[in-house]
């Protein structure tokens, strides 16, 4: 296992023509792909988003989520990317996708669905809301607790004997602690369902393996919300589940420029480091 700054070292020193890798432990070198023939399939689907105005081109009956408009509004544009492969016949295979949902969806007609397991997901997420939601409750009952024992010593403060501000003090403050203890709770709670999720990320590579995400990450900074979710492992992902070997890999902005101002409608971009470079290694292994 190479430092991060031999790691550097070998990406900088790939081909130009790399647009997606990532350092892999297990081979000690970093794995990548190039564009291949993939910007003529790029081009082929920004046409067909520019001309169709949705990205459920390929369902008989539209639906209005679908449509491009939202990569205009206040969220800005997304990021898409396409993968171009062979099959086991020597056939050539495009592969489609957009980073994390399009407008709330995981899943669109004609896109690889995300690399992650959407019924586990499905199957977590309301138990887990529900706690979290009465854990709202609880806090919103003790906000309200706290509140009225602050009225109440405000009070004896201006009309109660000695004995009685000093009694509610006490129950004032007891009251303010519980408050922090359920929100330290609530805190607590939601950082342990983080793992819970992330592990629904059992990602493939090309060896034929099947890691959860919490074991391929191999950086120790923690794994940054949204690791999984970007167009160059949800394609790998659906190419290895599919028996297809990648040849070339496109990824590009579409719609109205992000916050950052880095990224630019119709401009094309390397696979992320944050999110992506520490999965991409084990991902790509075994081409
Ligand atoms: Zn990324
Ligand atoms: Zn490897």
């Amino acid at each position: 296992m190479k430092n991060s700054s031999d790691i550097d070292h070998l990406i900088t020193a790939l081909p130009k023509e790399a647009t997606c890798y990532g350092y892999c432990p297990v081979c000690d070198e970093v794995h990548y792909l190039t564009e291949g023939n993939s910007r003529k399939y790029a081009l082929e689907l920004i046409a067909e988003l520019e001309q169709n105005k949705r990205i459920d081109f390929h369902a008989p009956d539209p639906e209005p989520i679908f449509s491009t408009d939202c990569l205009w509004g206040k969220r800005g544009g997304q990021m898409f990317g396409v993968l171009e492969c062979v099959d086991a016949d020597g056939d050539t295979v495009v592969l489609r996708a957009f980073s994390g949902q399009f407008n709330t969806r995981w899943q669109a007609e004609g896109w690889v669905s995300p690399a992650f397991d959407l019924d586990g997901y499905h199957r977590i997420l309301p138990k887990i809301e529900l706690s979290v939601h009465q854990m709202t409750d609880d806090i919103e009952s003790c906000k309200q607790k706290a509140d009225q024992c602050k009225l109440k010593f405000e009070e004896a403060m201006r009309f109660g004997g000695r004995a009685a501000q000093k009694d509610c003090r006490r129950q004032m403050r007891e009251a303010f602690k519980t408050l922090e203890l359920s929100k330290k709770n609530r805190r607590a709670y939601s950082q342990s369902m983080l793992p819970v999720f992330q592990d629904l990320y059992q990602l493939r590579n090309f060896k034929g393996d099947r890691h959860s995400i919490l074991n391929v990450f191999y950086e120790d900074r923690g794994i940054p919300t949204g690791s999984g979710d970007c167009c160059a492992p949800k394609l790998l992902h659906a190419a290895a589940q599919k028996g297809l070997t990648p040849l070339g890999l496109t990824e590009f902005f579409f719609g109205k420029e992000n916050k950052s101002s880095t990224k630019y409608h119709k401009e094309f971009y390397l696979s992320c480091k944050n999110k992506c470079q520490p999965i991409l290694g084990y991902m790509l292994c075994g081409l």
